[in-house]
């Protein structure tokens, strides 16, 4: 994949925070990170870009829809690649750690009701918060540990 070229197809200039950050989510697909995050792993190689640049160039990457933000409640908002399949995000809130999952139902009741109200659907966001098995485990053992 050649990342200036996605960047020109999407009418896009290929400058060097553009093709970074880009070129970053494509090198983690499937991966969601904060901008803080971005900016942390970029900057080990750069060490000069600035947030604001990096906040503008994840802006403009999601508006032309190169990439995803995933708000998980109202603290945390996280990018990943737009790679053009909806999924949805399971979120526990012991690590932080992120699941995807897609479900087929699911797809099909959301355009079911967006056609009930006429609405056109220009994303989606489902996230389920919790916990996930590994903290389960060991909020069990902590339990078990505790009772003694
Ligand atoms: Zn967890
Ligand atoms: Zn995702």
């Amino acid at each position: 994949m050649n990342i200036h070229r996605i960047l020109e197809r999407a009418g896009l200039r290929p400058t060097l925070p553009r093709v970074l950050v880009l070129e970053f989510f494509h090198q983690h697909a499937h991966e969601h990170f904060s901008a803080e995050q971005v900016y942390k792993s970029l900057n080990g190689e750069t060490r000069n870009m600035s947030l604001g640049t990096l906040y503008r160039a994840l802006g403009l990457l999601v508006d032309n829809k190169l990439l995803n933000s995933v708000a998980l409640g109202e603290e945390r908002l996280v990018y990943e690649l737009n790679d053009g399949k909806p999924h949805d995000h399971l979120v526990c809130t012991a690590c932080g750690g992120i699941r995807e999952f897609f479900d087929e139902q699911i797809d099909e009741r959301q355009r079911a009701i967006a056609g009930e109200f006429e609405f056109e659907v220009s994303g989606r966001q489902l996230v389920l918060f919790g916990l996930c098995a590994e903290c389960r485990k060991g909020r069990v053992l902590v339990r078990t540990v505790t009772r003694k």
